[in-house]
């Protein structure tokens, strides 16, 4: 029997990395988190010195990229840019906005497909992102599609970053989900939308723990 695919999709801060860990560690799946990838991409262009909106600069930027994933043994994805441990680097407010200016490039989507298939089909997974359902992996046994509202999102965001010493007030965290997510959702490709079979799942009025769960009974489900 060939690998089971979980695709998780949905806005930005809405749980999908956290629940998608959670969830492929009590059932021994992958967990991919594809969002690192772009984020990586971003990061790579500041380090570079080139402006994640300048599309032929990025592109060109490509060739010289390496990007490898791999799984901490509580389940914790890393990210490597060219060997080098990019993890906690990626998070950054500014990372996040460079990943959805390079996101919306045909030429990076491009250059992180193949190796979003290969890593999902090599063991049981579930993958998060933006365009899994629909585009990375259409043929997922199991599509979600999470949502919450966006001050709930901006509360979880606002916390996270806060844990990590970074500070921004609530509305600036705000007001970045609000832009990044437009973005996502109007690029001409891969947008961010619900795949046609996939459930949603409102997840404003779920802990953690219960949003696990219930994804978790989903994929037990297939
Ligand atoms: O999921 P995360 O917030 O880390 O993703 C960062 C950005 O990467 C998103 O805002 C989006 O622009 C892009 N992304 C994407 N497709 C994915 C995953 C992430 O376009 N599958």
């Amino acid at each position: 029997m060939g690998m089971i695919q979980v695709a998780i999709d949905g806005p930005s801060a809405v749980g999908k990395s956290s629940i998608a860990r959670l969830a492929a560690k009590k059932l021994g799946f992958i967990y991919i988190d594809t969002g690192a990838l772009y984020r990586a991409i971003g990061l790579a262009a500041t380090l570079c010195g080139i402006d994640a909106n300048d599309a032929a600069r990025v592109e060109a930027m490509l060739a010289n990229i390496r990007l490898e994933l791999r799984h901490d043994p509580d389940g914790a994805q890393r990210v490597f840019l060219n060997g080098n441990d990019v993890s906690e680097d990626i998070r950054t407010p500014k990372a996040s906005m460079a990943a959805s200016a390079v996101s919306a490039m045909p030429a990076v989507r491009a250059f992180l497909l193949d190796s979003q298939r290969k890593l999902a089909s090599q063991s049981n997974c579930i993958l998060d992102g933006r365009d899994i359902g629909t585009v990375v992996l259409p043929n997922a046994q199991l599509k979600l599609f999470l949502t919450a509202t966006a001050d709930e999102r901006a509360r979880r965001r606002f916390h996270e970053l806060q844990a990590k010493g970074i500070s921004q007030s609530f509305d600036a965290v705000k007001a970045e989900l609000i832009q990044r997510d437009e973005q996502d959702t109007n690029r001409a490709v891969a947008p961010l939308k619900p795949a046609a079979d996939s459930v949603l799942l409102d997840t404003t009025d779920l802990s953690l723990e219960e949003a696990v769960a219930r994804v978790t009974a989903l994929i037990q489900f297939i």
